[in-house]
């Protein structure tokens, strides 16, 4: 008689996340230096038609957001990996209580719970 295998229900493992987090850090990183490379090529030749400038001017803002909402989240996402590998991945950094699996499979850099968030 064969032996039944048990299958487990796939469960948010912290390796899992952790591989998810890295993942995702590489990816922001990713957009980062496109981002900063684009800010590079747009400062470089100085366009003498203001409407031009205008235009430039407003890129730059759009650049600017764009990079520092991707440093917010590179920041949220070191965290989470650097909380997980000190042992307190799925605890709130706030109140301390363990937060929510679901909440962490949807939003592996979670680092507060659902009611700290
Ligand atoms: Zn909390």
């Amino acid at each position: 008689m064969a032996s039944e295998t048990m299958l487990k229900a796939p469960r948010p493992t912290q390796p899992m996340r952790l591989a998810r987090l890295i993942a995702m850090k590489e990816e922001v990183q990713d957009r980062l230096s496109r981002v900063e490379a684009d800010r590079r090529r747009q400062a470089k030749p100085p366009e003498s038609d203001a409407q031009e400038r205008a235009i430039e001017f407003e890129n730059d803002e759009v650049l600017d957001r764009l990079s520092e909402s991707l440093n917010v989240q590179l920041t949220d996402i070191l965290t989470a990996i650097r909380r997980i590998e000190v042992g307190i991945g799925n605890r709130c950094a706030v109140c301390g209580r363990r937060i929510d699996e679901r909440r962490i499979l949807v939003l592996p850099q979670a680092t507060r719970c659902r009611r700290c968030a």
